[in-house]
């Protein structure tokens, strides 16, 4: 299963780069074997191998369909940069359960020292795991990871979204949790159930320290809510899985 964008032109498939040396070399694929392929804006197709060369593997359309492995909101997560590779983590398994986007930034609390020089080298390991854990989903879509932002700039992005959902462990303990926000979202999907364009939810998650009150509070000034995951206090890495593992049983997944 690959996905590449612009790989797939009408009825020719070509596999350029690793993906060709993956089919040639580790799969040992030959003209005749088939594979299936994604043009990673949601059309897949079943392709026949015409023609295989180490760098290079041309193949024809056999059948080609809609994937049917998206959700149908469209849910992206901003994850502040935590520690170590953490947010390969968080990029792997969000990708498998169902997020679009990830947006990396920067709040009061990110212990990580960010330099955008050695940064552009992460974001191409970052968009890398993004590919390989889409492909192993059977994803339609590779997601995207945007570069490292601020808190500025984080919030001027929410206005984009349907809805933005901050995960406050403060809000956890008062019991203002993920779930009757999911169902109100619902019900108002419902509600206006000829709305053409697909429902968008950014879920924020904070770094090792959390966000502070201050933040919060400009989140909710932005147009987010805050929600909780439960009483106990998860992991930085462990909190947008948990979230999207909530959106996906609520919207119906
Ligand atoms: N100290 C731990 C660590 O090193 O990962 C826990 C960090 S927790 C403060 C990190 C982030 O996860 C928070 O800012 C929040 O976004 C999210 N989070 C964790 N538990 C949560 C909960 N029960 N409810 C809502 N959000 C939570």
């Amino acid at each position: 299963y690959f996905i590449d964008p612009g790989q797939i032109d009408g009825d020719a498939v070509v596999l350029l780069g690793e993906d060709a040396r993956h089919l040639s070399t580790v799969m040992r694929a030959k003209a005749g074997d088939e594979f299936i392929a994604c043009d990673g804006s949601g059309r897949e197709c079943l392709a026949e191998i015409v023609n295989i060369e180490g760098g290079r593997v041309e193949a024809r359309v056999l059948r080609a369909r809609a994937s049917e492995a998206e959700m149908s909101w469209r849910v992206e997560v901003a994850q502040s940069l935590p520690k170590g590779d953490k947010l390969e983590t968080v990029i792997q398994k969000g990708t498998e359960a169902g997020a679009s986007a990830f947006l990396p930034f920067i709040s009061k609390r990110t212990v990580v020292q960010y330099d955008a020089r050695k940064e552009a080298k992460r974001l191409d390991r970052w968009r890398k795991i993004a590919k390989e854990a889409a492909e192993q989903a059977h994803r339609g879509i590779v997601p995207d990871i945007g570069e490292v932002a601020s808190w500025k700039a984080l919030l001027a992005r929410f206005g984009a979204y349907d809805r933005v959902l901050l995960c406050y462990e403060e809000e956890g303990r008062r019991g203002a949790g993920l779930k009757p926000e999911l169902e109100a979202f619902a019900g108002r999907l419902r509600e206006d159930a000829g709305a053409a364009s697909r429902p968008s939810l950014l879920v924020v998650v904070g770094p090792e320290g959390g966000f502070d009150e201050d933040e919060a509070r400009q989140a909710e000034a932005a147009g987010a809510v805050c929600v909780g995951l439960g009483k106990r206090i998860l992991r930085t890495e462990t909190a947008a899985l948990v979230a999207l593992a909530a959106i996906g049983y609520e919207s119906g997944e």
